[in-house]
């Protein structure tokens, strides 16, 4: 098992990474139900997001009344709250990370300084472009999608359940909506980076091939809007708003923790907080790999997966060369 192989890493999480056991046959039940165990540990950002569905479910949002009708005062409200909620995620972790620098390079996966200078970014910053970009735009399209769910959950288009009403279904798709993120995310991700597609709308992301939590939205708008629109599954699955909150969570705060560029961040009692994604990070290196995450079957159907090792580099390797063989025929 490989663990840091030094000048190309500055940290690596234990290698080969793997995707959910599920997806390989013959299916090792044990293995598949650990590896799902694992995504609901009390420090993974998936609890974390599920509670502040329920907190900003019970305490920061609008009733079913006044969301009946589409009006400028509750929806910038909600506005605000998005943008306290992404400014804590991203810049947040940002300044703890990168400004303050609390636990230096360690556990970081590059250590090479975030681009300064560089006519890609706006302002020539990758930082100011992605703090622009993730606190402007993102925020709006999510606040976009959430306040036309709520609409739709007000005036009966999205049917609505509660827990008293129906506590199984309740639960089960709590544990739906990961998979169903994670699912979206992995499809909606490939088809970007089909041409022209790629040059015009997900380039944007890429130009951070290094990242840090703000790179998380940083992307151009079409994008943004494009991530955040997976709620329309609540139209056709009855749900509860609490469902609909968990499912924007994990891109409000998911894809910034996701993007930190560290495998954990080492809190107090030696808690390790695992928002870190080495998975997400090879793509943003390589580009044509690991499209999905590993609780997606994507990069292995598409023989796109990358598990962190050498081997996993020739192989992609190869795959790069036979894709722009391909582009040029
Ligand atoms: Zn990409
Ligand atoms: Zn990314």
């Amino acid at each position: 098992m490989e663990t840091v192989r030094p000048g190309r890493w500055n940290f690596i999480p234990p290698v080969p990474l793997q995707s959910w056991p599920l997806f390989h046959w013959p299916i090792d039940a044990g293995g598949a139900l650990r590896f799902w165990l694992r995504g609901w540990r009390l420090t993974t950002p998936r609890v974390i997001m599920l509670a502040l569905a329920f907190v900003l479910w019970r305490w920061a949002s609008p009733s079913l009344e006044t969301a009946a009708t589409l009006a400028p005062g509750w929806i910038v409200l909600l506005w605000l709250r998005n943008l306290t909620v992404v400014s804590v995620a991203a810049l947040g972790t940002h300044l703890y990370l990168y400004t303050f620098a609390r636990q230096g390079d360690e556990l970081r996966y590059d250590a090479r300084p975030l681009g300064r200078n560089k006519r890609i970014f706006l302002f020539n910053d990758q930082v100011r472009d992605n703090a622009v970009l993730t606190l402007g735009p993102a925020v709006i399209c999510w606040t976009i999608w959430e306040a036309f769910m709520w609409w739709a959950y007000a005036n009966g288009w999205a049917t609505m359940i509660s827990w008293s009403s129906n506590p199984v279904w309740f639960v089960a798709l709590l544990l739906v909506v990961p998979l169903w993120s994670a699912l979206y995310f992995s499809v909606q991700h490939w088809l970007l980076h089909r041409r022209p597609v790629y040059r015009h709308v997900h380039a944007w992301h890429h130009r951070n091939v290094n990242v840090g939590p703000l790179s998380g939205l940083a992307m151009h708008p079409a994008e943004q809007f494009l991530l955040f629109s997976d709620v329309v599954l609540f139209l056709i699955v009855p749900s509860h708003p609490v469902h609909m909150l968990f499912a924007v969570l994990h891109h409000g705060v998911g894809a910034p923790l996701s993007h930190t560029g560290y495998d954990a961040i080492k809190l107090p009692l030696g808690i390790r907080l695992h928002v870190g994604d080495f998975h997400h990070q090879l793509h943003h290196r390589l580009i044509e790999c690991n499209y999905g995450g590993l609780d997606s079957p994507l990069d292995d159907l598409i023989d796109a997966f990358h598990d962190g090792t050498s081997e996993g580099d020739r192989h992609i390797a190869e795959r790069r060369k036979r894709l722009s063989a391909g582009a040029r025929a």
